[in-house]
Order: C-alpha cells, then structure tokens, then sequence
C-alpha cells in the first residue's frame, strides 16, 4: 500500500490516524494492567498499517503532529477506562525524533498534563526507528519526561539499532525485548541469554516486557526467564477502543 506524505498529513490533521490498542499483561498474574496505543490508518482502500506509514511520517516532523494527534486520542481513552479501572496504564510510542526538538517535548508534557489522568499512568516507549541525533541520545529530552511522571521504556531492545549502550546511557524505566526473541524461545541459546539479562536489567532496576507472544509456551518461557510483563496475540491482537471498554465493563461486573 504506498502512501504519499502530502495525503497523510492531511489524513493526521483531519483525525482519521487512530489509536488502536494491544493489552499488556502482568505475566505473574495474568491481569491486563494496560495497553498499547498503536496507530492506524482506516482508508476506504483498506487498513494501512504502520509500518507502510510511519517511515513516511519519520522522513519529516509530521511524526511530531501524528504521535500528538494519536497521543491526545488515546488520553481521552484512558481517562474514561480509568473511572472504570484506577490506576489503568497506557503506553505511547515516542519517535526519536521527538526528543531533538524542546517544543515536542513540551507538546507531550502539557497533552499528558492536560488529559487529568493518574500522574504514573502513561508509558513513552521509545522507539528504536528514527534515534535522536543529540549527543547524549536524547537522554536530558528523557529526563524531562520522566520528570513530568512519564516512565520510559526502550522498544524492541535487542533488534536493529537498539543497543546495549542505550541501556547504559539513558534514563530508562524498563527494556522491551524485541518481539522477534519470542518465537526464538525454543532455541537453545535463547533462553540462557535473554534470561542474564533480565537478571541484569533487574538489577539495575529496570522491568522487562517480551512483545510477540503468540503462545501458552511462549508465555509460560516468558515467566521462566523473569520477565514482568507480556504482549502478543495469545491475549489479542490490537483492537479498537470499544472492545477496551468491553474488557473493562466485563472485568468490573
Ligand atoms: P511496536 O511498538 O514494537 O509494536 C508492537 C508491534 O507488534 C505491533 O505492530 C503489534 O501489532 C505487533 N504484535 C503484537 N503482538 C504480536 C504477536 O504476537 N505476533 C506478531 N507477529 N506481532 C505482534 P504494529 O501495530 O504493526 O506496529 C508496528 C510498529 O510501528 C510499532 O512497533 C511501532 O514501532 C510503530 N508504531 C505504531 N504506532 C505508532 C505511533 O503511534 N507512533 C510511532 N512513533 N510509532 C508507532
Ligand atoms: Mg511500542
Ligand atoms: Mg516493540
């Protein structure tokens, strides 16, 4: 599906990229403890998927407008599935790019401050496409979000740029492993080394999420290697927002 950067900014300005939202679960107790917003493109021609979009919007700052506009909606989200669940958590996607500019930064700050969810609430994973080009890798561009009650997790750890460098260098709250480790759960080297380190991430006082999980082994694996949290189509794939409010209404009753 090729997408042209003229008709998507149009697309983001119009708000018609959306939020779509995949549960993360505590594998210890295999309660949801939030979601992930992902974007999407609902097109008359079909669903775009991220992947075919966001380079495009990463090419230039319209990723600062499209995680904005996708941020703010999904804010408006948790602010109602948090009188149904206090304390219900949401993770957010964070361009590098972000962290280069101190008016996104900014941006993102007063749109959390804005929405009147629970301070601790809202998750920026950082994501590993386009890296900042600071010199300290956008790590004071960090430090002010988690000071503005943002934790912050490395996305898809492990894979692509991502590095054990980052894990050194930033501030970091919790490390997630690339989705692709899960299906690889069953070789022989995998779960040796991804356990150390979680053990490791664990001592530094970071949590560690494995993405990608498709399969009660894959899970039960996920538990043996110490990770805290899970995600994956075992649970669900990412749905729209009613079907969060349907989890929701069917735990609370
Ligand atoms: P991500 O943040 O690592 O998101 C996880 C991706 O893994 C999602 O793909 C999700 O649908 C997919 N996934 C989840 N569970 C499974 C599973 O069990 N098996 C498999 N094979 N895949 C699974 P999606 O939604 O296509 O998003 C792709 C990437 O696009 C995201 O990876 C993220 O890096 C980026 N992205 C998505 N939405 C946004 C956004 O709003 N802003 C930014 N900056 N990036 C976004
Ligand atoms: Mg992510
Ligand atoms: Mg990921």
């Amino acid at each position: 599906m090729s997408v042209d950067a003229g008709e998507l900014r149009r697309a983001v300005r119009a708000g018609e990229v959306i939020p779509w939202y995949q549960p993360i679960v505590e594998l210890a107790t295999g309660t949801i403890q939030g979601v992930e917003a992902l974007a999407r493109w609902p097109r008359p021609d079909g669903m775009v998927p991220p992947d075919a979009f966001i380079p495009v919007a990463e090419a230039d700052d319209l990723i600062l407008e499209l995680d904005l506009a996708v941020t703010r909606q999904a804010l408006a989200d948790l602010s109602r599935w948090q009188r149904l669940r206090p304390g219900f958590e949401l993770n957010v996607n964070l361009s590098g790019r972000r962290l280069d500019s101190d008016a996104g930064v900014a941006d993102l700050i007063a749109a959390v401050d804005a929405a009147g969810v629970t301070p601790g609430t809202v998750c920026a994973e950082l994501t590993e496409t386009a890296r900042p080009v600071a010199a300290d890798g956008g790590a004071a561009a960090l430090d002010r979000l988690r000071a503005a009650g943002l934790p912050i997790w490395l996305d898809d750890f492990g894979a692509g740029h991502t590095s054990l460098q980052d894990v050194i260098r930033l501030p970091l709250d919790g490390i997630k492993f690339d989705r692709s480790f899960a299906g690889q759960l069953d070789l022989p080297r995998a779960e040796p080394l991804l356990g150390a380190l979680t053990a490791a991430a664990h001592r530094i006082g970071l949590r560690v999420s494995l993405e990608g999980i498709e399969t009660g082994a894959q899970a039960e694996a996920a538990r043996r290697l110490g990770c805290d949290l899970g995600q994956g189509f075992l649970w669900s794939p990412p749905v729209p927002a009613q079907q969060v409010d349907g989890w929701l209404r069917a735990s609370d009753g």
